[in-house]
C-alpha cells in the first residue's frame, strides 16, 4: 500500500508541475520568454546528459547530429530543453529495449525519431491536445498526464516555429520543432542573386 500511495504521489506531483508549466505558458509574458543565440550543439550534448538517466532505464541509445557543427539558433534555452526532453521521454515510452532513438538538428528544424510503436493516423491530431493519450492505461501506467506534446506545442507556438508529427504503425515517429522561414529565405534569395549575377 505504502508504494502504490508514493507512485501516487509522484504521478500527481508531476501532473501539477507539468499543469503549473502549461498555465504559465499561456499566460507567458516577455519576461519569461528569453530567446538568446544558442550553439545547437553544445544544447544537444546538455539535453543527451540531462535525460540519460531516462535513456538508461530501457538501455536505448540516442544518435545525435547538429549540421553543421557549427549551427546557431536563436531560441529560449529553458523552454527548448523543455521540448526536446518531453519529446525524448515520448520516444522512450514508445520504444522497445535496446533501441535507439535519433536527436537531429539542422538550420530549418530540431527533430526527434524513434522506432517504436507509432502513433495511429486518425490520432495524430489529437495528441497535442491537453490531456490526451492515445492508450489511455498504458500512459497512466506510464506515469503520463496526456500534457507534454500540449507543452511542446505552446513552447514552440511562442517562437513562431510549427511541431510537425509523422508517424507509421509499428514503424515510429518523427517529431519536429520546424523553425520559422526567415533564415532559408535569405539563403535562398542570396542563391538567387549570385544566380542571377553569374
Ligand atoms: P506526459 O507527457 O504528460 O507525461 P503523455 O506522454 O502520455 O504524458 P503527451 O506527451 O502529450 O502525453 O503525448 C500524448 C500521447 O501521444 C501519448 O499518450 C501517446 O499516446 C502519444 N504519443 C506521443 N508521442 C509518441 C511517440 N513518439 N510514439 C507513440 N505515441 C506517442
Ligand atoms: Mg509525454
Amino acid at each position: 500500500a505504502l508504494i502504490y500511495i508514493e507512485n501516487e504521489c509522484r504521478r500527481l506531483s508531476r501532473l501539477s508541475m507539468k499543469m503549473l508549466e502549461l498555465t504559465g505558458l499561456y499566460e507567458a509574458s516577455e519576461d519569461s520568454f528569453n530567446p538568446a543565440e544558442i550553439q545547437v550543439d553544445n544544447f544537444l550534448k546538455g539535453v543527451k546528459e540531462l535525460i540519460d538517466c531516462r535513456l538508461q532505464e530501457k538501455n536505448i541509445s540516442l544518435d545525435v547530429f547538429c549540421e553543421p557543427k557549427e549551427l546557431v539558433k536563436k531560441f529560449d534555452q529553458d523552454l527548448m530543453i523543455s521540448v526536446v526532453t518531453n519529446l525524448i521521454d515520448n520516444a522512450v515510452k514508445a520504444s522497445r529495449k535496446e533501441s535507439k532513438i535519433v536527436l537531429e538538428a539542422t538550420p530549418d528544424h530540431l527533430m526527434v525519431q524513434d522506432f517504436g510503436k507509432g502513433i495511429p493516423k486518425e490520432e495524430l491530431e489529437m495528441v497535442t491536445e491537453p490531456f490526451y493519450m492515445v492508450d489511455k492505461s498504458r500512459s497512466r501506467a506510464n506515469g503520463g498526464a496526456g500534457l507534454g506534446l500540449a507543452i511542446c506545442n505552446e513552447i514552440v507556438k511562442l517562437h513562431q516555429a510549427k511541431l510537425q508529427i509523422m508517424s507509421k504503425m509499428g514503424i515510429g515517429t518523427q517529431v519536429s520543432v520546424c523553425f520559422p522561414k526567415e533564415v532559408c529565405r535569405q539563403v535562398n534569395s542570396e542563391k538567387m542573386e549570385m544566380e542571377e549575377e553569374v
